[in-house]
């Protein structure tokens, strides 16, 4: 259960500060306090809260096993996992997460985010983790001096509207979408994303199309506009999440009534249409745009960036929840060593190795929206030891240096390319 302990003190210390209790958050506070150190997370909402990004990759569960937390996840009755789908027309790919290059986990899960994270951030709590809700941080400050201790000098808002401080000595922020250092200490940088919006929502299925498959997200691509894609990620209730992502422009003039707007998009498309043909749509729709988001470094004296407060991508290959457990793992073992009194260099052992991952998958996000990796998945002949390569990725072991499409994503995956379009021209 959470640990709800109100502060009493106008000026509080603590060791280390964690923005936000989301995956990334709840994963670093656990694995730091289980290294023994004095952990507090600050979570401006209270849960459980709506999150979008509920498809999850095999690879997070290596982050969340290393947190301690795989048996509760396994336990609360999640929709199991086992790969992704691709259908465009009549054309239609699976890839099965058991039989990837990287030979990880065989399998994973398809999360409603508000009882998922819920979980998470219990299980830090049971692990001796403080978590504040319904307080948000407002301000912060770090001391230019390397070595001050503290570091950090938060200011924290409370429900009630009072104010009051923290001092840390180092702060990480996980605080997602609210991207709260990025704001403060003006470190946001533009996106090299064009600016794409997704339209979602949850319905009950009644699902009885042959070919779905409960075991995996289906993403399905617009007949006209390659560009547009759909998720429909399938819960263990009966009920799926269902979005459309596209550039901006797609959606002009088509905001107004979003259940319309999203309908419309499912009506142009006929396999996803006969697939949602027995839907019962009783859910409002909602819009989130202009997600994609970039950071001029991820770390400096005193902090460290996580997850999405750090850079988004997009949400085609369900990486997000993945890039933030990793990041987690990534800055508590090198956060630990700092506090041990070890010397650590939080470019090399922290921003460079996690961005290899990062623009690998960056590289098939761009792959995907130029059609490139669209041939790629949809080829019918491609030989199974590639095919295992490109779906190590999918299932989010981007940072497998064994595996060449890890190395070299652009040079490999361009080449694959034209091989795929030459034998189907
Ligand atoms: C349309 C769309 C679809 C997506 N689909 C997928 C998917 O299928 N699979 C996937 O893996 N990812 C997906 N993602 C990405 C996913 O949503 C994020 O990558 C993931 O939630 C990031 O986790 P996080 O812990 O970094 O941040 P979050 O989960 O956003 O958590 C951040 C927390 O910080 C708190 N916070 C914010 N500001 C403050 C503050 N000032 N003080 C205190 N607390 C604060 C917030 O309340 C929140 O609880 C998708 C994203 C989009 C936009």
């Amino acid at each position: 259960m959470p640990n709800t302990d109100v502060p009493n003190v106008e000026t509080q210390q603590h060791a280390i500060v964690v923005i936000g209790a989301g995956p990334a958050g709840a994963i670093a506070a656990a694995l730091l306090k289980r290294r023994g150190h004095d952990v507090l997370i600050i979570e401006r909402q209270r849960f459980p809260r709506f999150s979008i990004g509920e498809s999850l990759l095999s690879h997070c569960l290596d982050f969340v096993e290393e947190a301690g937390m795989l048996e509760a996840v396994q336990a609360a009755g999640f929709q199991l996992k086992n790969g992704a789908a691709f259908a465009c027309g009549e054309r239609y790919s699976a890839f099965d997460f058991g039989h990837t290059s990287s030979q990880g986990r065989p399998t994973t899960f398809q999360v409603q985010r508000a009882q998922f994270d819920q979980v998470l951030a219990d299980q830090a709590a049971a692990q001796g983790v403080t978590v504040r809700y319904e307080e948000e941080i407002v301000a912060a400050a770090f001391s230019e001096q390397p070595h001050a201790q503290p570091q950090a000098t938060l200011q924290v808002r409370r429900a009630d509207g009072q104010v009051y401080s923290i001092q840390a000595r180092f702060v990480l922020d996980a605080s997602g979408y609210g991207r709260v250092l990025p704001r403060l200490l003006d470190l946001e940088a533009p996106s090299q994303f064009p600016v794409r919006r997704a339209v979602f929502t949850h319905v009950e299925d009644r699902i009885d199309h042959p070919t779905f498959d409960r075991n995996k997200i289906l993403v399905s691509v617009h007949p006209e506009h390659r560009d547009i894609w759909f998720w429909t990620i399938p819960f263990s209730n009966g009920r799926c999440s269902q979005g459309v992502v596209a550039a901006d422009h797609h959606f002009e003039g088509k905001l107004g009534d979003l259940d319309a707007c999203l309908k419309g998009f499912i009506q142009q498309t006929p396999h996803l249409r006969d697939v949602l043909a027995n839907a019962v749509w009783d859910t409002p729709a909602r819009t989130i745009g202009g997600y994609a988001a970039n950071v001029k470094t991820l770390h400096g004296p005193g902090f460290a960036l996580l997850g999405n407060a750090a850079e988004f991508l997009d949400p085609v290959f369900s990486s997000g929840v993945t890039i933030a457990m990793r990041s987690a793992s990534m800055a508590a073992a090198v956060l630990h060593r700092q506090l041990q009194g070890e010397p650590v260099d939080w470019q090399a052992e922290f921003a460079t190795p996690l961005k290899k991952g990062v623009d690998a998958f960056r590289a098939y996000v761009e792959g995907w929206y130029s059609g490139d990796f669209q041939d790629v998945v949809f080829y019918p002949n491609a030989q199974p030891d590639v095919r295992a390569m490109i779906c190590s990725i999918l299932a989010g072991y981007a940072w497998d240096t064994r595996n060449p499409f890890v190395n070299e994503p652009q040079r490999r995956l361009r080449a694959l390319a034209e091989l795929c379009q030459g034998a189907s021209a």
